[in-house]
């Protein structure tokens, strides 16, 4: 495997960052997790514009342009010889002194790693995912706002950690307020009575290139699409329900705090969803080979 690191390629034993990198010592930096499929980066502009901007809220500047950034994530495609491949970015505040002061930070680093995808099994969409709701809240958008794709990952993994001790692999997260946001890692949909509703950005969420490309597909279906504020009590009621997100795509909820959603099985716009969703992954993106 060939790593980048701020321009430079490495083996995975000899990459590596300074125990004195920010990104280590207090989670400062931002991040993106990408796809290819079938030779094509999929959604990599949508991404990349949410890396800067994830950056530009913590007031972080990227040393590449989008456009070098764009060739960076393309050339480590290149040098892996990755077809299907998941890419990891990360742009750290780079190496400081053991204070907070970012201004001790002068080159922020930036690392591409391009590796084989782990896929959920097939079972999962199958027949659908049982999930919970965690005690550990979603990050008020007044402290750490979760639009920012931050390495400050500390309270999704919390709620991971929650979920994986009541024996499930996604869970569901309210905000403060109590209203429902998102899971540790995914969106969140729900539909009822032909309309599918999904939570608004600003009660805080990651804003998902998977969310709002679902949401694209919904309306090209004729469907009606609605951002608004509700509770665990919409889901419960619901008739399906959904996650979305660049690892799980598109993945049917069945349960939820152990209740029957709709029919217990994926749903038919759900399905119709997830053929759509993948159908676009293996159509479209930008070309890893330019002679392609
Ligand atoms: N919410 C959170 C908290 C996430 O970390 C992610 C990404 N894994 C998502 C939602 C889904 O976003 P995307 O569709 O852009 O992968």
């Amino acid at each position: 495997m060939k790593i980048y690191i701020d321009g430079q390629y490495y083996s995975q034993e000899t990459a590596k960052i300074s125990v004195f990198d920010h990104g280590l010592l207090y989670g400062d930096g931002v991040f993106e997790g990408i796809r290819s499929y079938n030779g094509r980066v999929f959604k990599l502009s949508e991404h990349l514009e949410r890396l800067y901007e994830s950056a530009s809220a913590i007031l972080l500047q990227i040393p590449l342009s989008i456009e070098e950034m764009e060739q960076a994530v393309l050339e480590t495609l290149r040098k892996n010889h990755l077809q299907d491949a998941y890419i990891r970015l990360v742009v750290t505040r780079g190496v400081g002194d053991l204070g907070l002061d970012p201004d001790k930070c002068k080159q922020p680093s930036v690392i591409i790693i391009a590796d084989v995808i782990t896929l959920y099994p097939d079972e999962f969409y199958e027949k659908g995912l049982d999930i919970i709701t965690v005690p550990s809240r979603r990050n008020l958008s007044e402290a750490i706002n979760p639009r920012i794709k931050s390495l400050n990952y500390l309270n999704n993994i919390l709620a991971k950690i929650e979920g994986k001790q009541a024996g499930v692999v996604e869970v569901l997260m309210l905000n403060a307020d109590g209203y429902v946001v998102e899971c540790s890692g995914d969106n969140i949909f729900y539909i009822k009575k032909d309309e599918l509703v999904t939570p608004p950005t600003h009660v805080g969420i990651l804003e998902g290139i998977t969310r709002n490309t679902v949401i694209e597909l919904a309306k090209a279906r004729g469907i009606n699409v609605v951002e608004k504020v509700f509770t665990r009590h919409d889901l419960y009621i619901s008739e399906e329900c959904f996650l979305t997100g660049t690892a799980a795509e598109v993945i049917p909820v069945v349960k939820i705090d152990n209740r029957q959603i709709g029919q217990g099985v994926p749903g038919k716009m759900t399905r119709s969803l997830i053929q759509d969703f993948q159908h676009l992954t293996q159509t479209t993106g930008t070309p890893i080979n330019n002679e392609n």
